[in-house]
């Protein structure tokens, strides 16, 4: 399929200043504002093929600098290429609402010095405002699919005059459950574009759905695929479910770690260690697509500037989470799917600098981590962990692990909500479940659920349990001042 292809390591010095990729000086101006001296190599390899009109498959983790690989040649084109009546030029899938506000503000910073406009289009907010932008006339969108097949659909978006596509995390995309909004889309466009296509992993579907779109495209790999960045130190601590709670707290309180990123596998899960840690005395804020836009941005922006110190987060919801220096990632459970564990651990160790990433590992998780280090390709040392905090010896792991029954643990079928659509959870009303899962009232059990019986992804998705209330001594607790 691909006619070059590039290998590089992630952020290695490639002594190339922006200017010589063929980028105009507003352009490369606003990269410098941002502090950037020299490219990445993703943006090194991708930058002078997308001018040149290639399309691009990029094999790209998270925080490799993706985003001004395709956004700097993207506004360029864009801005010496003809105004098509109002109509869009340009459209950026991603498949959160993080995400795609997330490559927005990036398109806004790099597109300073051109004139072109913007927006950023997801479910789960009022669909008007996106509507008069629409009329007002926009050269690029920034979108879930979800909201912009309804935008279509009320023919408020043409897509008709489309010369770049991009799909960012593609491989999100498909798990979400978002491969027939897209190709409904793709239906939609153009058949004459440029295709940019960037996934950090590579299963099936993802490579079919590459290769249906792209069209000789110049590979670009910035690291092994389905592997983790060199930068993040990997640990996993075998400790039972029910003290993992304890032990977090003693681990963040013991080594004074200012931020961390912690995921659990449900949303209920979610807030409630929010909850717990609060109480704890860490201020902590829980994220996932039961919580409304307000409150998403809101815990993000307080866990962003410091005025809250964890942030437990579901997949779906840290998905495009960037924090530039962001030190530690925690796995309170650690997901079936191994490929999920590449994109946690990856909100760490970013722009290369160095993150560690901790898993709490019950015994039934164990044969979790056996297939993780399957994809990764290495071992991720597990030692002991006592509910106060203390790591002990590392532990002997049992050739075959026994996998937790199918029916609690194994993906479910692609019929959770949209995450960014009409139908999510986002709006704060509490969504449908797939049946046969576990119901709001079990995930609501006080005691913690038995180990390796999280439940699977979907009630994750779907337990429709409201946010958690906010601790009764939250608020008495002494805090930064929260940043204007
Ligand atoms: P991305 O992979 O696009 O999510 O980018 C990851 C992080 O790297 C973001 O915080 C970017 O602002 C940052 N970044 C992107 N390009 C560069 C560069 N050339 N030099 C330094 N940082 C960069």
């Amino acid at each position: 399929m691909p006619a070059k292809h590039v290998a590089a390591t992630r952020f290695h010095r490639t002594y190339m200043p922006f200017a010589t990729l063929g980028l105009r000086p507003e352009i490369v101006s606003a990269v410098t504002a941002k502090g950037y001296t020299e490219p990445s190599p993703i943006q090194a390899k991708a930058i002078p093929a997308i001018l040149e009109g290639r399309d691009v498959l990029g094999g790209a983790q998270t925080g490799t600098g993706k985003t001004a690989a395709f956004s700097l040649p993207l506004l360029q084109r864009l801005s010496e290429s003809e105004f098509k009546n109002k109509r869009p030029r340009a459209l950026i899938l991603a498949p959160t609402r993080e995400l795609a506000a997330q490559v927005h503000q990036s398109i806004l910073d790099y597109g300073k010095g051109v004139d072109l406009h913007s927006a950023c289009f997801f479910g789960g907010v009022n669909i008007n405002p996106q509507i008069s932008k629409l009329r007002r006339g926009l050269d690029i969108i920034v979108a879930t699919p979800g909201r912009l097949l309804d935008l279509c659909q009320r023919r408020e978006a043409n897509l008709g005059a489309i010369e770049t596509l991009v799909l960012d995390e593609a491989d999100r995309m498909l798990d979400m459950g978002f491969i027939h909004d897209i190709r409904k889309i793709l239906k939609l466009l153009p058949h004459d574009r440029q295709n940019l296509f960037f996934s950090a992993t590579y299963a099936k579907d993802v490579k079919k759905l590459a290769d249906s779109i792209l069209r000789n495209p110049v590979e670009v790999e910035v690291a092994p695929r389905n592997s983790t960045a060199d930068q993040i130190a990997q640990e996993a601590y075998s400790i039972g479910q029910k003290n993992k709670r304890e032990a977090l707290s003693n681990l963040i309180k013991d080594g004074d770690w200012k931020q961390v990123l912690v995921f659990t596998r449900t949303k209920h899960g979610a807030n409630r260690l929010a909850k717990q840690l609060d109480s704890d005395g860490i201020t902590a804020a829980a994220i996932h697509g039961n919580k409304s836009q307000s409150a998403r941005e809101r815990a993000l922006q307080d866990f962003k500037t410091n005025y809250i110190r964890v942030l437990v987060a579901t997949d779906i919801a840290a998905r495009g989470i960037d924090i530039i220096d962001l030190p530690h990632v925690v796995n309170f459970e650690l997901p079936n799917i191994p490929e999920d564990y590449v994109h946690r651990i990856g909100r760490t160790g970013r722009a290369g600098k160095k993150g560690k990433a901790i898993s709490l590992v019950c015994s039934e998780e164990e044969a979790y981590l056996v297939d993780i280090e399957k994809v990764l390709k290495r071992e991720v040392p597990l030692f002991e962990l006592s509910p106060r905090g203390k790591i002990g010896h590392q532990v002997q792991r049992i050739a075959n692990p026994k996998k937790p029954k199918k029916t609690a643990v194994s993906r479910p079928p692609r019929q959770h909500p949209r995450p960014d659509s009409r139908h999510s959870g986002g709006s704060g009303k509490p969504s449908s479940r797939p049946s046969g899962k576990s119901s709001p009232r079990q995930a609501g059990k006080s005691s913690p659920r038995p180990a390796g019986r999280p439940g699977p992804r979907s009630a994750d998705r779907a337990d429709g349990s409201a946010s958690a209330p906010r601790s009764p001594n939250r608020r008495n607790r002494s805090r930064p001042s929260r940043p204007r």
